[in-house]
């Protein structure tokens, strides 16, 4: 895709200083290092990864919800790292989340309609019936009737009020829609109703999402690309066909060998790869590659060379030494 992209995000670092212990020692945890990714117009980047990995936290430094260390984030063109409060809060117009717990976007002590129509008040200062109307088209764009506008949020089921907060998110037609595990609370059923409204709605209004989950079979589903993060950097990226069929990173790999497949004669044929132990402490991250305490091929220069992102013939780009027959993206050591 080569038109400019909705968001572009260059060598984006979150750390955060904790204190800790009697003494109160202060120790650098670093969230997200060094991220560059982009989105295209109309496209749904996935990103997954285990809890902890960062993937939250990247979508939340996107929309500054949480501060960036450094790095560049632009979105629809704006450059809003810099940004102060007030052109920020302009700025959100065009970048939008939804939550795994619509509760986050939603004021339960207000009806939905007034929770949809807050965003039109505060970014298009729309008002009366031209406001009233919007938001029932809204309401049937996520496929819930008008006749609820006066209802509250707990009188809604999950998958409801996820639909609402979806609405309320598209009110003012964001370029970007950061989707944060909006489905991982729902029944399997709920979710796919949730992801086809959310495939639909993409289509319809041309909208582009960074869609991130644990859920490796809801991120192919709905993702055109899929990035892969492990311990606040992105390990490998790529078309998801080629992500999920050939994966090339040996994290990717152990990921997918672990989604469950209904086939049992597949299933018996696949390889399980196990991982060894959990995941690093994000705040003593191992030095080289940040795999290399869980991976089966780990070898010597992995304890103490970064790899840096090399392209695949096969489409995307992987973080491996496993990988160095063509030439480096990012040479970083
Ligand atoms: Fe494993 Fe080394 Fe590749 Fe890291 S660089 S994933 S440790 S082979």
């Amino acid at each position: 895709m080569n038109e400019t992209p909705v968001l572009d995000v260059q060598d984006l670092s979150v750390q955060f200083r904790l204190s800790r212990g009697l003494f109160r020692r202060k120790r650098v945890v670093r969230a997200v290092s060094d991220v560059s990714l982009t989105v295209a117009p109309g496209e749904t980047l996935g990103l997954v990864g285990e809890s902890g990995s960062g993937k939250s936290t990247l979508g939340r430094a996107i929309l500054r919800l949480v501060p960036i260390t450094s790095g560049r984030v632009v979105v629809h063109g704006r450059d809003v790292g810099g940004l102060r409060a007030r052109a920020l809060r302009r700025a959100r117009e065009q970048m939008q989340m939804v939550f795994q717990d619509p509760y986050s976007s939603l004021d339960p002590s207000m009806t939905i309609g007034a929770n949809i129509a807050e965003p039109l008040e505060v970014f298009q200062g729309l008002r009366g019936r031209e406001r009233d109307q919007r938001v029932v088209e809204l309401l049937e764009l996520v496929n819930l009737s008008p006749y609820h506008i006066h209802r509250y949020p707990y009188e809604f089921s999950g998958g409801q009020r996820q639909r609402i907060a979806i609405a309320r998110a598209i009110a003012v037609r964001p370029a970007l829609v950061v989707c944060d595990e909006p489905v991982s609370a729902l029944d399997v059923s709920t979710q796919n109703q949730i992801i086809n409204l959310l495939e639909d709605l993409r289509a319809e209004l041309g909208l582009s999402y960074l869609f991130i989950a644990h859920d490796l079979a809801v991120v192919r589903h709905i993702s055109h690309r899929t990035a892969v993060m492990y311990l606040g950097r992105i390990v490998e990226l790529g078309p998801s066909d080629r992500v999920y069929e050939d994966p090339a990173h040996p994290y990717t790999q152990a990921l997918i060998s672990a989604v469950p497949i209904p086939d049992p004669v597949k299933a018996r044929q696949g390889n399980r790869i196990i991982l060894r132990g959990g995941l690093p402490d994000p705040g003593n991250a191992p030095s080289g590659c940040p795999f290399n305490t869980r991976c089966p091929f780990a070898m010597e220069i992995c304890r103490t060379r970064m790899p840096g992102m090399t392209p695949l013939d096969r489409g995307g780009e992987v973080a491996c030494h496993l990988q160095t027959s063509g030439p480096t993206l990012a040479g970083r050591t």
